[in-house]
């Protein structure tokens, strides 16, 4: 039943080929995001009672059908939405490869080949951050999350030697952690994780331009060591999901030099700008981080879900994940080579980095230098056209996020209205887009450039669908 056979096959893959086929020339005319009526999909599920066995190919059609009228295309050129790309054409390849042959990467000896192109990969990008490739370690992860979890993770194994046995008990006092108000939620779920709880994340004020505040943070810090707390590490985002906005890493890592913080850099999207030269300054200072996570899934655009958590301490992965088992392959035991499951969180693993190396490999750095570029340029094309239109942008930064209110109506960027216009325009189909909030200075709309194949029409068709949206609203 699960096996079919070579005639079978060959109709399935094609059925296969000619949906991706379909869906890669088609997208660009569908609507942007569909109408939202659970109870019609519940509807349809329904028959799916699973009694019966139903032929593959039918049940494919029907997930076609599915995938393709209830989702909002993230690989739609109009979509301006939350760092989710168009997938680069070789990554869709390496994914469906990847299902195929099923490599294991828990042991090294099971997937030797898988092994080395994630560690070759895990080196190249660590090199573009600046770490020294013949030291830097890193892992596969299965997005920012992970990473963001993972880096906690090190740092209280690094910063405190009894964590890994006796836990957060094992402490004089509670240990803290410090963030911008900006950063990426994940770390709170990572604190929870960790047995930190909420409480241990220091959300540290953004200053005028939504950057990290240096000077508050290290009041805080002085503020918490004097109530018994203990100090341990600090992130810096570099990009942030909100505003795109990078924190001043170089001060940063003064403060944390200062107070012997581990410093993490959570540039899950906004590290690719490394890749490009007049945009690497931005993240000017990553070299000085201690770990870096990065989304190889969002500008990089390769298929979900595909993070990596990067240091430059060799051994700290394996301090906070090794353990001993008397059931996993031994095979490599006298190779210079480490077993992925002594480096993760996770254990059978899927092979993440293909997708990675064979976009890599067939863009180059310098294809994907004029990839990123491009869409650095979109943004900046928005930013002029949107501002043009009379909506004005509210965050500062060279990457491709605009955060803008509007400008002609009386009530500016007041929330409701804001809300108003981006649900008119996402309603029409044309483009889909968000609101946000930013630390202070309240609701804004939020349009981010995602995809390698937006261009100059889809930014125009964005600022129309917006001014068609603030007049059928008014
Ligand atoms: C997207 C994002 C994350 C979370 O990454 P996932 O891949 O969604 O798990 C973390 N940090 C930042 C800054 C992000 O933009």
């Amino acid at each position: 039943m699960l096996g079919l056979d070579r005639e079978e096959r060959r109709a399935l893959w094609s059925q296969v080929t000619d949906a991706i086929e379909g869906y890669i020339e088609g997208v660009p005319g569908l609507p942007v995001a569909p109408r939202l009526d659970r109870d019609a999909l519940r509807a349809q599920l329904a028959p799916y009672d699973f009694q019966q066995p139903v032929r593959p190919d039918r049940a494919l059609a029907f997930a076609v059908a599915g995938l393709t009228h209830d989702q909002v295309h993230t690989p739609h050129p109009r979509y301006f939405g939350l760092f989710n790309p168009a997938p680069a054409t070789v990554g869709i390849a390496a994914d469906a490869l990847v299902a195929a042959i099923n490599p294991q990467l828990a042991a090294w000896s099971h997937s030797p080949f898988a092994a080395e192109v994630e560690s070759h990969v895990v080196r190249q990008i660590a090199a573009r951050f600046g770490f020294d490739p013949t030291v830097a370690d890193g892992t596969f992860t299965t997005g920012g999350a992970e990473a963001n979890h993972t880096a906690l993770l090190a740092a209280l194994v690094s910063r405190f030697p009894s964590f890994a046995e006796e836990g957060v008990r094992s402490l004089p006092g509670p240990p803290v952690f410090y963030v911008s108000t900006e950063a990426h939620h994940s770390f709170v779920k990572a604190a929870r994780l960790c047995g930190l709880g909420t409480q241990g994340v220091r959300a540290v004020p953004a200053d005028d331009d939504l950057r990290l505040d240096v000077g508050a943070l290290e009041a805080q810090i002085t503020a918490d060591r004097a109530a018994g707390g203990i100090p341990f590490l600090v992130v810096a985002t570099g990009g942030t999901t909100g505003a795109g906005v990078v924190d001043p890493l170089p001060e940063i890592a003064d403060v944390a030099a200062r107070q012997g913080l581990w410093v993490h850099l959570d540039a899950a999207w906004g590290g690719a700008a490394v890749l490009v030269p007049e945009l690497r300054g931005v993240l000017e200072g990553s070299a000085r981080a201690d770990s870096i996570t990065f989304d190889a899934h969002k500008w990089l655009s390769v298929p979900m879900g595909a993070g990596l958590f990067l240091t430059r301490h060799a051994d700290i992965l394996g301090r906070t994940f090794r353990v001993q088992t008397g059931y996993m392959p031994k095979d490599a035991a006298g190779l210079p080579v480490v077993d992925p499951f002594a480096q993760s969180m996770q254990w059978s693993r899927r092979f993440i980095g293909l997708k990675v190396f064979l976009s890599l490999a067939a863009a180059g750095w310098d294809g994907y230098a004029a990839t990123i570029r491009q869409m650095a340029a979109m943004g900046d094309l928005l930013r002029e056209r949107l501002e043009g239109s009379g909506w004005p942008s509210l965050n500062r930064t060279p990457l491709p996020v605009v955060c803008f209110a509007d400008g002609r109506s009386p009530r500016g960027r007041e929330e409701a209205w804001l809300e108003r216009v981006v649900r008119t325009v996402v309603a029409s189909g044309r483009a889909w887009i968000s609101t946000v909030r930013l630390a202070g200075r309240g609701a804004a709309i939020r349009a981010c450039i995602t995809n390698y194949a937006t261009g100059p029409a889809d930014v125009l068709a964005l600022v129309e669908a917006l001014d068609d949206a603030r007049r059928s609203c008014a």
